[in-house]
């Protein structure tokens, strides 16, 4: 058997949503900013995908939803052009984002940074979320932007974006939020909350690679980071990529409808998922569950090094993750563990199992099974665990990881 666990990372991408995206390669190929019937014939298509868009986020019609390269392009465009607008030709000076986004988001930042903005990294508490009266406190009449993810890739945790947003508003800051982990995975419905940009990307939910968006409250001015052909209303030029705009439409639409009960589903093997793993002396799971996306577990399994478990994993058919996809080529230790407090110790052992609404139940069982014995196996020849050996009666549990 096969288990794919690294969902966080990328999914699958819903037949579906091929099969939808399969005219517009070499059947209806024209440019859609043609005049002619080659041109024209991917409009109604192209309309489609967009209304896919507005009802799955329940945008206003006043809103900009831009079609993106990615979500790596949509975060670099609003911090850059934030930072163009308002701080090179403004006068402010300062962003604040936090020190568990995305790299696209901190790279982004630190690359401002040497540009002159002051970026602020805000930590995170014990449970990896950002705790508002921290945004609040850091607000100055500098502040152009707060950019806070909506919910976490490494841990699955959830921040508390409306209250965030209210502040935003009354202190008249821009707020964007990366909510690539969020969309289809929790219900995000931008009426109910206030945040002027919001990120996404197709491949995180079932679309193909390569196709994102940026959502754009009340079509409000932020300056294009491609120039060109003025397509998008100017707004980010480049040929539209048809047929993966139109998939990304259709991997919305599966994503978002009926989302309370496809999420109930995949929690319900991710807490079996969990309590089984949880079951095994010094485990710790990152973060109270209610208050995570329903798919994820970042599990800690003392004396067990991460990159070891991820081998053995492997070696099992089991594609899991020791954090970000991005960063897990090196041996380092999961930074947002660190950041949420974790010993350097145990955040050497993180591993991250993501789910879909494609995991099945006998794939769980396979995967309890495999991991425990995983675990037993490479505690045999851990050192460390050796030397610290397990805590007498040690309790395993989901767990608040302290500062030390
Ligand atoms: C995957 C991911 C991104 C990057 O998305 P791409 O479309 O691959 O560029 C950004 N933010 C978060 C939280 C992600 O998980």
């Amino acid at each position: 058997m096969k288990v794919y666990l690294d969902n966080n990372a990328t999914t699958m991408v819903d037949p579906l949503v091929v099969e939808v995206m399969q005219p517009f390669f070499s059947e209806i190929y024209g440019n859609p900013n043609s005049l002619h019937k080659f041109g024209t014939a991917s409009h109604p298509a192209l309309s489609k995908a967009i209304d896919q868009m507005y009802k799955a986020l329940n945008a206003r019609d006043s809103d900009d939803i831009v079609f993106t390269s990615c979500a790596t392009e949509s975060n670099n465009w609003v911090l850059k052009s934030i930072f163009a607008d308002h701080i090179v030709s403004g006068d402010k000076n300062h962003i604040i984002t936090t020190e568990v986004e995305h790299p696209s988001v901190l790279a982004a930042c630190r690359a401002l940074e040497k540009e002159g903005a002051k970026v602020t990294y805000l930590p995170v508490n014990s449970e990896g979320v950002v705790e508002p009266h921290v945004v609040r406190s850091f607000i100055t009449d500098k502040t152009a932007l707060v950019s806070v993810m909506w919910a976490s890739n490494e841990t699955g945790m959830i921040n508390p974006i409306k209250e965030i947003g209210e502040i935003c508003k009354e202190k008249g800051v821009l707020f964007h939020s990366d909510a690539v982990q969020a969309i289809g995975k929790i219900p995000v419905d931008l009426q109910d909350v206030h945040v002027d940009f919001v990120s996404m990307s197709a491949h995180k939910f079932h679309g193909p690679k390569g196709v994102g968006a940026l959502y754009i409250r009340n079509s409000q001015p932020l300056s294009p980071l491609l120039h060109g052909g003025e397509h998008m209303g100017g707004r980010r030029s480049g040929t539209l990529n048809v047929p993966y705009i139109v998939a990304m439409g259709k991997a919305i639409e599966l994503a978002t409808t009926n989302i309370e009960e496809k999420m109930a589903s995949i929690r319900a093997k991710r807490d079996r998922l969990e309590d089984a793993l949880l079951e095994l002396s010094d485990t710790f799971v990152v973060g109270n569950r209610k208050n995570r996306t329903p798919n994820t577990i970042l599990i800690s399994i003392r004396g067990v090094e991460g990159e070891g478990m991820l081998w053995d994993l492997n070696n099992g058919q089991i594609g899991a993750s020791t954090g970000s996809a991005c960063a897990s080529e090196d041996l380092q230790a999961n930074t947002v563990m660190l950041a949420i407090g974790a010993d350097s110790e145990l955040a050497h052992t993180g591993i991250r199992l993501s789910l879909s609404r494609f995991t099945t139940d006998s794939e769980i069982d396979y995967t309890i099974a495999h991991f425990k014995k995983a675990v037993a196996r490479l505690r045999a020849i851990s050192s460390s665990f050796a030397k610290v050996g397990p805590t007498p009666g040690g309790e395993s549990k989901e767990c608040e990881l302290h500062h030390h």
